[in-house]
């Protein structure tokens, strides 16, 4: 009765990374769910446009990540990561890393500024709206 997680918030309480697209679109990957999808393909470094140095906030390339996942072992979220890529409306998607305290100051190439952007406009969507 006094768990002070019960109804605290959505899932989003457990989420590491998230994974968005230029309609602030959303995947939501928890930490181990991260950890799996980083370990199985190298980092995300074959899909990545930029990527912050301190952070594993980064630029993707969708149509390169589609191509990652589907070398890769499954992978949790794969799917949702593979359409969430499909129907991006851009060439790009934006992982942002819900567990690092970056200002991305190490962050200099102009894929920050892009992701910034991105990132305004989805703290300023309501939570819910992207299931
Ligand atoms: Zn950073």
């Amino acid at each position: 009765m006094t768990d002070p997680h019960a109804g605290a918030r959505p899932e989003r309480a457990n989420a590491a990374l998230a994974v968005l697209d230029d309609d602030g679109e959303e995947v939501a990957l928890d930490a181990d769910e991260a950890d799996a999808l980083l370990a199985l393909t190298n980092g995300l470094d074959p899909a990545t446009v930029s990527a912050c140095p301190s952070c594993r906030s980064r630029v993707l390339a969708a149509v390169a990540l589609v191509d990652l996942l589907d070398d890769a072992p499954p992978v949790a979220r794969g799917r949702e990561l593979v359409e969430l890529a499909d129907d991006a409306p851009t060439l790009h998607l934006y992982v942002r890393d819900l567990r690092a305290e970056c200002a991305h100051r190490a962050w200099l190439d102009p894929g920050f500024e892009e992701w910034a952007e991105i990132m305004a406009e989805v703290v300023d969507t309501p939570p819910g709206v992207a299931r």
